[in-house]
């Protein structure tokens, strides 16, 4: 017998019953791009297309144990953090990846849902960001999270995402990727990827469609899932864009709930 060996991600994430976000999303990604996945689900929310109704947060114990059983066992290529809550679960987090520094990050900050739910507490934020983005490969903010993250009016214009870009790499992750679909005043979207050694573009004609649930989280895992396989930063987001932007295209094809629905995976 032929054995086959799978680059493997690793998503840190809160669970989204609907199946549209969060670890169900990620999960869905790491296969469609032939990645094996594992996960560790940080809470768990009641929701779907229209809502999120509830939120349960998993014992801090309970998260440490699912990363550490995950990382003594599995040869994990790339880690996805996303929906983490409260500053408890950042600390506890942060504190289990300082025993994998081996391993690239990519730390979506996931703060609110686009119907509106809080999903990281307020005061959460000066915990993610002095705990968990210094560890990060990557940051992957839309335009709502980095006004949050720097303080700031969200920007409204191409220009204003360049002087955002930079002040979100003053935040010590080593790389930075801001997303710009929020720009409401364009037809085009816009993503900014700051490296080390150079600033990228990535422009896209925009799509018209309600089928956006799980977007943010899909991308980053998209991300997350191309690092495992070894590309490089601006490689991994360039294809991890290519591959989002046919899966918005195709969303309409799914017909599943009456609110935002899912992304066709
Ligand atoms: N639910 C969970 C568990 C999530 O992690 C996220 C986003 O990261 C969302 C919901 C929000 O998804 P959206 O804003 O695309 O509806």
């Amino acid at each position: 017998m032929t054995t086959q060996t799978f680059p493997i991600a690793l998503t840190i994430a809160g669970s989204d019953s609907g199946g549209g976000a969060g670890i169900q999303a990620d999960l869905k990604t790491f296969s469609a791009l032939s990645v094996y996945g594992a996960s560790v689900i940080t809470a768990i929310t009641a929701q779907n297309t229209c809502e999120v109704r509830s939120i349960h947060s998993v014992p801090i114990e309970i998260i440490k144990d699912q990363i550490r059983c995950v990382l003594e066992d599995l040869s994990v290529n790339a880690i996805k953090v996303g929906m983490i809550g409260d500053e408890a679960t950042i600390t506890a987090v942060a504190q289990c990846l300082s025993e994998a520094t081996h391993i690239p990050i990519v730390l979506d900050p996931v703060m609110v849902s686009k119907t509106g739910k809080m999903l990281l507490v307020s005061d959460a934020t000066q915990a993610l960001i002095s705990q968990l983005i210094p560890k990060a490969t990557l940051i992957t903010p839309n335009l709502p999270e980095a006004a949050v993250l720097c303080r700031e009016d969200e920007a409204q214009s191409l220009d204003a995402m360049y002087k955002t870009l930079d002040q979100l790499m003053n935040l010590g992750s080593k790389a930075v990727l801001l997303k710009g679909g929020h720009l409401a005043s364009s037809d085009r979207c816009y993503d900014l990827l700051a490296t080390p050694s150079c600033i990228h573009r990535f422009e896209s004609t925009r799509i018209k469609t309600q089928n956006t649930h799980g977007t943010g989280c899909s991308m980053a895992s998209a991300i997350t899932a191309n690092i495992a396989k070894g590309y490089s930063l601006e490689q991994a987001v360039e294809e991890a864009k290519n591959w989002l932007t046919q899966a918005i295209e195709h969303s309409d094809r799914l017909n599943v709930g009456r609110g935002f629905g899912p992304i066709h995976h």
